[in-house]
């Protein structure tokens, strides 16, 4: 047997379309653009390639996208009167600062100064509580992202056991609760956990956030198993995810590709929680 793929570029592709609409309704209903401000601190290849996509992004279905860029070697008081402007700004509806940070800056700092109405990330502390009792707040990108993917299978959530493989605050964390939220019975694994394989084994949706480029073969899955791998590692110029791809595809039966899985989903989700904040804002 060989898995379905789940496109999420062509997931993400959809979501635009149907923002691009809803955008173009908010402007002729209500006069409203949505906007979104992101700040880069720093010169780090990476981040600038990320930031110039969600640039892209935000063009593509009509948000007004604002890059601050900002010396390496900022002071963080700098950085924190940088957020409070655009806190206070009427036509900046989403503030995303770019993480890595560097050393010398406060990440829970920085993170805590954003205005959690503007929150479109999803990572400060309110918006997580919010997220952990099931208020209505912005849901972090990626978490959300995942949770798309999945029932883009049109397989049932409820009732099956998913196994999160990090406990990140940016991913693991937050998709287990939302696996929850759906009803699915959850297992959170880390680099302490004992026996992961065969918990892994028994898992109906396994969701793969480690950082360690593939490192989950077909042995830690089972037949006809949702595989969603967010794992994004670059190796000899090339982006890898987390799980053997091509032995894990004769074994799931739905797996995520590295790249054009869980990456466009997260920028696609961000568009929405732009979107989002322009809409509650007014
Ligand atoms: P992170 O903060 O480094 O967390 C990694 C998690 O994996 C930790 O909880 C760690 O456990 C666990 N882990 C590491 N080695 C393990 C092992 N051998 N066995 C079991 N668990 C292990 O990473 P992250 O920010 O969550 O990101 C994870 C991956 O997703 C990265 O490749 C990142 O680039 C990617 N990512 C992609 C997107 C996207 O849009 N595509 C978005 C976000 C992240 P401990 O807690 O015990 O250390």
């Amino acid at each position: 047997m060989s898995a379905n793929l789940i496109d999420g570029k062509t997931l993400a592709n959809k979501v635009k379309e149907s923002l691009q609409n809803d955008i173009k309704r908010l402007g002729n209903d209500r006069g409203i653009v949505p906007g979104l401000t992101v700040i880069l601190v720093g010169n780090d290849p990476a981040s600038q390639i990320y930031v110039r996509n969600k640039e892209r992004a935000c063009k593509e279905v009509g948000i007004r996208s604002n890059v601050v860029y900002m010396e390496e070697n900022i002071h963080q008081d700098d950085l924190l009167r940088e957020i409070y402007r655009y806190n206070q700004d009427s036509d900046t509806h989403g503030i995303l600062v770019q993480l890595p940070l560097p050393d010398h800056i406060d990440e829970g700092t920085i993170i805590n100064a954003i205005d959690p109405r503007k929150d479109v990330d999803g990572f400060h502390p309110i918006t997580m509580g919010s997220l952990f009792v099931g208020g209505d707040g912005f849901e972090p990108c990626t978490p959300k992202g995942i949770i798309a993917l999945i029932k883009e299978t049109g397989e049932e959530i409820a009732g099956k056991h998913a196994v999160v493989i990090g406990r990140s605050n940016i991913v693991g964390k937050p998709v287990s609760i939302m696996l929850l939220r759906e009803n699915a019975t959850v297992t959170v694994c880390h680099s302490r956990t004992k026996n992961l394989k065969s918990i892994a084994q028994s898992a109906d949706i396994l969701i793969v956030a480690m950082g360690r480029p593939e490192s989950i073969d077909s042995e830690y899955i089972k037949e006809g198993a949702i595989v969603i791998d967010v794992g994004t590692t670059r190796v000899e110029g090339k982006l890898k995810g987390d799980v053997k791809f091509n032995e894990a595809f004769q074994k799931a039966g739905w797996i995520t590709p590295v790249p054009g899985g869980v990456g466009p989903m997260t920028i696609a989700m961000l568009l929405k929680n732009t979107l989002q904040a322009a809409t509650i804002h007014e």
